[in-house]
């Protein structure tokens, strides 16, 4: 479950001197504080969702929000008041846009460390293979490496699942399925992504 909602916290507050309240129609002052809203996942703020404000007439005490104003006050105090949300309000943010960029960078490097192996195999190589049926997939271990070929052996299991195969990876689930390739057909089932990837320990 993932928890999410919404928070705030205070940004800024000061006072607005020499206006008049509309409340107990005396030329005085109000304090202010300004809030900014964030939404959260987790607790971590990830981005702003918007601003406040509340003022306080500092002699009768009364209580206003922004748009019970009048256009005098207001604009006093959008004058000297542009407080933009602070950078820890996209804290989340930066978190979830790290995690994307690791995972684009991991990608990539495992697609350039397939090709060096594709390229040059060695015994022990570990290829993800498609299975013979539309969604099974299999792995094959490479046993013997020559100028012009491959032997493989085959895992006996298949799964449903592309990434999978880890669980079936162990030493006696490869017994009886011994089949020779030569480098071209293996360097041809890798570019149909028959082949689709490769682990080497
Ligand atoms: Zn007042």
């Amino acid at each position: 479950m993932v928890f999410f909602g919404s928070r705030a916290s205070k940004l800024k507050e000061g006072r607005i001197s020499n206006i008049k309240c509309t409340n107990c129609d005396t030329q005085t002052s109000m304090d202010y504080s300004i809030f900014g809203k964030y939404a959260h996942i987790y607790w971590i703020p990830t981005f702003p969702t918007g601003k406040k404000s509340v003022f306080e007439c500092t002699n009768c005490k009364r209580t206003f929000k922004k748009k019970e104003l009048t256009q005098q006050i207001k604009h006093k105090f959008e004058l000297e008041n542009k407080p933009s949300f602070p950078i820890w309000y996209f804290s989340g943010l930066a978190v979830i846009i790290g995690i994307i960029f690791i995972g684009i960078w991991i990608s990539k490097q495992n697609d350039l460390d397939n090709e060096d192996y594709i390229s040059a195999p060695q015994v022990g190589d570990v290829y993800s293979v498609k299975g013979n049926q539309e969604d099974y997939y299999t792995l094959a271990k490479v046993t013997k490496v020559t100028n012009d070929s491959l032997h493989l052996i085959f895992n006996d299991y298949e799964t449903d699942k592309r990434t999978g195969v880890n669980k079936i990876d162990k030493d006696e689930n490869y017994t009886v399925g011994r089949f020779n390739y030569s480098r071209a057909e293996i360097l041809a089932l890798f570019k149909d992504n028959i082949i689709y990837d490769i682990d080497r320990n």
